[in-house]
């Protein structure tokens, strides 16, 4: 049978061992009652069916107890965040005291470039890749600017006519400038490209030049195999509406390597959430931070949010990182092997094809295409996502998407090209 089928497709989907798992999810459904083809849980990660009934419970447990709800809820909102410790740490790969849920994203960075972004008239650079996500680059030259430095940004760029950096000139450019470096801050993978990068060869780079090194996994979390304690990394931060399916602008996640766990003196803008639990309630002890990355909370978290990012880390910690990225590359895999089976030669995948260097995403080029081919494909039903001049952005995610969605979506572009 040949395997650019339909049949082969859903013989490979009957084969799946994750496959009722899309049943546990909302498909968006089009006005004609269809469901959409949905590749863009890189952007927006789907709604769990049983999100609604971890909410409904906290809405109850207001609507009956008030502030009594603090430490009488069924899941009491104190400690709410700590209840989702562990299971997150373990999709990143880092310890418990390393982890914690709070803020959004962009926030934390700046929170955690306050403790670990320290310039000096020697050493104020940032390093950051060239095609950084825009909020990354704001915050970044926003941090170098509030320290009254400027020209402090340093850019990983790919080489002139290639689209991936490569491994050895983030090598070069940590050897030659390093001893100028404050800050080695990625997006991993980068979300334009899906390239990832070694973020524990990086560690080890950056830090024989004294560097800090930070990474965002904006699109590393719930996506990617990662070992944040051991790679050594110093911080991360990363948001749950992504790969983590917790809703439109949900609390972020946090990474603060146990090294630094206990550095109260480590400088960090501080508030209450912070501070050592057995007297945050006296109100008038100077800042005791708690051990660990709890110590960079500033205020009592979003309680609505926490709970829809319980409901969603149930399912991951049912399903387990590693049955779904083996999931995760066969459905890439199948993708990619459509793609490059494609007649004619418009289309380059520029996301890397050794599947250690990607996640889930393929950013797939277009020649001679414009938006209007996006519109096209969109049209028939695609969700997927546009990025001037002339790229596709498409995540099949192994958690809800099929190996038939992938067929579809492939036959759809054929037809559009
Ligand atoms: C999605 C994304 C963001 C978004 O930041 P918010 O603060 O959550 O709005 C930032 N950086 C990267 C790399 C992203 O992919």
């Amino acid at each position: 049978m040949t395997k650019a089928s339909l049949t082969y497709a859903k013989q490979l989907d009957a084969q799946d061992p994750l496959r009722a798992y899309r049943e546990e999810f909302y498909l968006p459904v089009q006005k004609n009652g269809k469901q959409h083809l949905y590749f863009c849980g890189n952007s927006l990660g789907l709604q769990p069916k049983r999100t609604e009934k971890f909410i409904q419970q906290e809405l109850e447990d207001w609507k009956m107890l008030g502030v009594e709800g603090h430490f009488h809820a069924k899941n009491p909102w104190m400690p709410y965040h700590e209840f989702l410790t562990e299971r997150m740490a373990k999709i990143v790969g880092a310890k418990p005291i390393e982890v914690v849920m709070m803020n959004t994203l962009s926030v934390n960075l700046h929170l955690l470039m306050a403790s670990f972004y320290r310039p000096t008239k020697e050493r104020f650079k940032i390093l950051i890749e060239a095609d950084a996500f825009p909020s990354d680059r704001y915050a970044v030259e926003s941090q170098i600017h509030f320290h009254g430095y400027k020209d402090g940004l340093l850019e990983l760029k790919a080489r002139e006519g290639e689209v991936l950096v490569r491994h050895e000139d983030i090598e070069s450019i940590i050897e030659q400038e390093g001893y100028e470096i404050a800050l080695i801050l990625i997006g991993c993978p980068n979300y334009y490209t899906g390239q990832v990068f070694d973020m524990k060869r990086i560690a080890e780079l950056g830090h024989a030049k004294g560097c800090v090194v930070g990474f965002d996994l904006a699109h590393g979390a719930g996506n990617l195999h990662l070992e944040l304690h051991d790679s050594g990394i110093d911080f991360a931060a990363w948001c749950s509406y992504k790969y983590l399916n917790s809703g439109p602008g949900s609390v972020s996640g946090c990474f603060v390597h146990e090294r630094h766990a206990h550095s109260p003196d480590l400088p960090r803008f501080a508030g209450w959430w912070g501070h050592n639990k057995t007297t945050r309630f006296n109100m008038r002890h100077a800042f005791d931070p708690i051990p660990g990355a709890e110590g960079w909370q500033l205020s009592n978290p979003p309680i609505l949010s926490l709970a829809a990012i319980m409901a969603s880390l149930e399912i991951f910690e049912e399903v387990g990182m590693p049955a779904l990225l083996e999931k995760s590359a066969k459905l890439t895999g199948y993708l990619e092997f459509l793609v490059n089976n494609l007649e004619g030669n418009r289309v380059n995948i520029i996301t890397p094809s050794n599947p250690k260097e990607r996640g889930c995403q393929l950013s797939i080029q277009v020649r001679d295409a414009d938006k209007s081919l996006y519109d096209a494909i969109t049209e028939k039903g695609v969700i997927a996502d546009w990025r001037e001049p002339d790229v596709i952005r498409v995540a099949p995610v192994p958690l809800y998407n099929s190996f038939e969605d992938v067929f579809r979506f492939v036959e759809v572009l054929k037809e559009c090209m």
